[in-house]
């Protein structure tokens, strides 16, 4: 069994602000202390499942905040930049299921840290209408190639949001979001115990699960925080402006639509104002 770990932070229980996810904040060690250990539970689970090949995938900011010789089970470690699957990076068809590790919510939900790839340039992403955070974009990724989503961890959110895009998930709630800055979380020991019993419990049961099937063509809604990111947006061919702040892009490639979104991730950033 191979099983692609694909890992965020914000969603770890015990993180309930960017100094403790970002490099540059003075908790960031906390942080990544957390992190380390919810993702040893997860490959601890999947083991325990029989997966023999174990990939992580760093999906969190710079994307190199695991130290790799702490990876128990001699899990792969897939980290840094610039990667054109971003936060699927590392997914193929040989892999039997994904687990999303720490994700948090959607922009549009006031879980703790909530945001949708860019708090700074988008405000809501729509899949054929529904809300969408992360777990739904990259829910198109995994149905390209035809792989289940497992396993979501984070608080009472993300669970919810990503069950439209992936059907049977299992959600793994270690915090309870109380504002965008605070949560009732887990002691880190029980958290870990939570995932590692729950990744295993959803991979020894996989035969019941099915990849994610988003209808297609499917239409992705993006809404900016400005109207010049809108328009910078329509550039790329497929992209249509709804209204001031909001573009769509229609099409029946679920990677396409993926590639083209974290195009307009990439793009918007130029446009980002720094106070
Ligand atoms: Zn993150």
């Amino acid at each position: 069994m191979k099983v692609f770990l694909s890992v965020d932070m914000e969603g770890v229980a015990g993180i309930v602000d960017w100094a403790q996810c970002l490099a540059a904040g003075e908790d960031y060690a906390l942080g990544r202390d957390l992190l380390v250990g919810e993702v040893n539970a997860a490959i601890d689970g999947a083991a325990a499942a029989g997966a023999t090949q174990i990939l992580v995938n760093d999906a969190h900011s710079v994307m190199r905040n695991l130290p790799p010789q702490r990876l128990g089970h001699r899990a792969a470690y897939l980290s840094g930049r610039f990667k054109p699957l971003y936060m699927m990076e590392g997914l193929d068809e040989s892999f039997d299921a994904a687990v999303f590790l720490g994700y948090h919510a959607a922009i549009a939900t006031p879980g703790v840290l909530s945001h949708t790839y860019n708090p700074r340039a988008i405000a809501d992403v729509l899949i054929n209408g529904v809300t969408t955070g992360e777990a739904g974009l990259n829910a198109l990724v995994a149905q390209h190639f035809r792989v289940p989503v497992a396993v979501i961890t984070g608080d009472q959110y993300v669970g919810p949001e990503a069950d439209p895009f992936c059907p049977g998930v299992r959600h793994i709630q270690v915090k309870r979001s109380i504002s965008r800055y605070s949560a009732l979380n887990q002691h880190p020991d029980v958290a870990r115990d939570l995932i590692r019993e729950g990744v295993r419990v959803a991979l020894k049961n996989l035969p019941s699960l099915a990849p994610p099937r988003i209808l297609m063509p499917a239409t992705i809604e993006v809404r900016f925080t400005s109207p010049d990111m809108a328009e910078q947006a329509t550039w790329i061919q497929g992209v249509s402006r709804v209204d001031p702040v909001t573009v769509a892009l229609t099409g029946d490639d679920p990677l396409r639509l993926h590639r083209c979104f974290i195009t307009l991730v990439y793009l918007t950033r130029s446009l980002i104002e720094s106070y």
